[in-house]
């Protein structure tokens, strides 16, 4: 609403819009292609794209931070573009890849050469972090800092013509050798890495590292407001400085906010990754990971999830959100959307003895409760059908209202029946219920002297269909995987997918992949994105269960 409070990046936006400092406003959203993005990076989508879309005239641009040849893929560029506009942004015209930069950034590169400001160093790699000093500590100058410009532009232009090999030079801003921000003891410009590159080929041989090529991307951009995470505080005062002392066309600023840390989630690209490539999850969009198309895939719907972006909100202070507060928009959304079905996951056939003394069919059922323009829909019915294993109990326990010995129940959108008998096995286990119907109780209060207390989901066993249902839970057993000690891979769940084989309404055959519904009583699932065939084979995910129930 309009008075709710501004966070307080958007509060120095208003602020410089409204003392006339930036006429629009410029964002960027600037992953590294080197993963599939992550609810992590949903937050800092809705943040700048949100920010965009907030203000007349404000773009927020889609960069893409291709500058380390070594772990960039466009599988990922593609992936990438997919999530961001699946959560509902669009970048327009705005689409930029850092790489496109690089004689660009060459150039800042030897105009700080000129100005005495940057040195090509030859000390190993190993001397560069002995010298470097610690924060108690002042460096040592390396014997290479004192090089004269031309010097230093003669070694340059070698490192770029590939006369060393990886390791035996680096370019580095000459800053300081005692500023207690350790970031600032010279550091680091330009690597040698022989390496090809994904849009710029075997052109370079020298890289750029991110503090000294992201504030220059920004600048080159003309982006107003460089929105970033807490870890790069630290690297404000670099990140300036560069700003400063290069030919840059604008004055960006960085402001830092808290990332989004989940309870039982980890949230990095690597460790993701690592999942992947070690088979643990069945790929970035395996339905568990916190990966944009894993929640997809989920069922997760983007509203719900820009929704919690909001929620959760912008602040400095780094703090983990539980996962049960976004599982828990995700429930709140789909329970005011999602029509509803019956599906049985765990199936007991019913026979009901009597049936031809009840003349329908077909049943009517709602497709939502509390929405009268969701509509109705009809449902076979007949003599067979299938109730949850669960809901019938041989000696039922206390409070116990479904089907037991003598008891009553209600068919959803059907009639009362009793238990009149059932098999069981030599095991023990009940194969089959028998019941018989109480005529005309479709839609009516139970009659004198019946006892019934619960209706239950069912599905007509002539015409429900089979289907795989995955049960989803929870891919780690802890609320800090990473503080784990036998790391993140210790503390994964045995239990966070299992399959059944399931009975459902017939109509969810017909269903397109990326349907969601309320399976009654049991929870939200989607077709799946990958599996499910319609008019073929039912595939479904759950999405989420219709209650929290995690550690009951
Ligand atoms: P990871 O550590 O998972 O690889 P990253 O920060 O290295 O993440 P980038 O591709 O560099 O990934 O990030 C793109 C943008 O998303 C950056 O601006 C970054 O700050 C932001 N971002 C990444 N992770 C989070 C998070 N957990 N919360 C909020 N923003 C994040
Ligand atoms: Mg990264
Ligand atoms: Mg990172």
């Amino acid at each position: 609403s309009e008075n709710q409070k501004l966070d307080f990046i958007r509060e120095i936006i208003a602020n410089d819009l409204s003392t006339g400092k930036h006429e629009t406003i410029i964002t960027r959203f600037p992953p590294e292609p080197n993963g599939y993005l992550h609810l992590g990076h949903a937050k800092s989508i809705c943040l700048n794209f949100g920010i965009a879309q907030e203000h007349e005239g404000a773009k927020c641009h889609l960069r893409f931070d291709d500058t380390n040849p070594e772990k960039e893929e466009t599988e990922y560029v593609e992936s990438i573009k997919d999530d961001v506009r699946w959560l509902g942004f669009d970048w327009g015209d705005d689409l930029y890849f850092a790489s496109n930069y690089f004689e660009f950034l060459y150039e800042c590169a030897v105009d700080l050469i000129k100005k005495g400001l940057a040195y090509v160093d030859e000390e190993s790699p190993e001397e560069i972090k002995l010298h470097r000093g610690n924060v108690q500590t002042p460096g040592t100058p390396s014997r290479f800092r004192d090089r004269t410009p031309e010097e230093n532009l003669t070694q340059f232009a070698k490192m770029r013509a590939g006369d060393f090999k990886e390791g035996e030079a680096v370019l580095r801003a000459k800053i300081s050798l005692t500023s207690s921000n350790m970031n600032m003891r010279d550091p680091i410009m330009y690597r040698i890495m022989h390496a090809a590159h994904h849009n710029t080929g075997n052109d370079w041989c020298i890289y750029p590292m991110y503090d000294f090529a992201h504030p220059l991307e920004d600048a080159l951009e003309h982006i107003t407001h460089s929105l970033c995470t807490l870890e790069f505080e630290n690297h404000r005062p670099l990140y300036d400085w560069f700003i400063q002392n290069c030919p840059v066309p604008s004055q960006p600023r960085q402001i830092e906010f808290a990332r989004l840390s989940l309870t039982y989630t980890i949230m990095s690209k690597r460790k993701l990754l690592q999942l992947v490539k070690d088979g643990h999850v069945s790929g970035w969009d395996d339905p568990r990971m916190p990966t944009i198309s894993g929640i997809r895939r989920r069922g997760y719907p983007a509203e719900a999830v820009r929704h919690f972006c909001k929620r959760i909100g912008i602040t400095k202070y780094n703090g983990t959100t539980d996962v049960a507060l976004l599982e828990h928009d995700i429930r709140n959304h789909l329970n005011a959307t999602a029509p509803r079905r019956m599906a049985v996951l765990d199936p007991l056939k019913v026979i009901i003895e009597n049936f031809q003394e009840e003349p329908a069919d077909e049943l009517e059922v709602a497709n939502h409760p509390q929405d009268e323009t969701a509509g109705n829909r009809m449902v076979r019915f007949s003599e067979e059908i299938f109730i949850e294993r669960d809901d019938f109990q041989e000696v039922p326990e206390k409070k116990y209202f479904r089907l037991a010995p003598e008891k009553y129940v209600r068919l959803r959108g059907g009639p009362i029946i009793q238990c009149i008998g059932y098999e069981k096995n030599d095991a023990g286990e009940v194969l089959l219920v028998r019941a018989k119907l109480l005529p005309d109780t479709t839609g009516k209060d139970s009659p004198e002297g019946v006892v019934c207390k619960a209706a239950i989901h069912w599905v007509d066993a002539k015409s429900g269909i089979d289907a795989e249902v995955r049960l989803y839970d929870r891919l780690f057993t802890v609320e800090d995987p990473d503080a784990a000690e036998g790391g993140f891979v210790s503390v994964l769940n045995p239990e966070s997918s299992k399959t059944v084989q399931a009975k459902l309404e017939a109509s969810l055959l017909l269903d397109l992949p990326g349907f969601s519904c309320q399976f009654e009583r049991m929870g939200y699932f989607v077709t799946d994105s990958k599996d499910h065939i319609p008019g073929e084979k039912a595939v479904f995910n759950r999405t989420v269960a219709l209650r929290d129930s995690w550690g009951k």
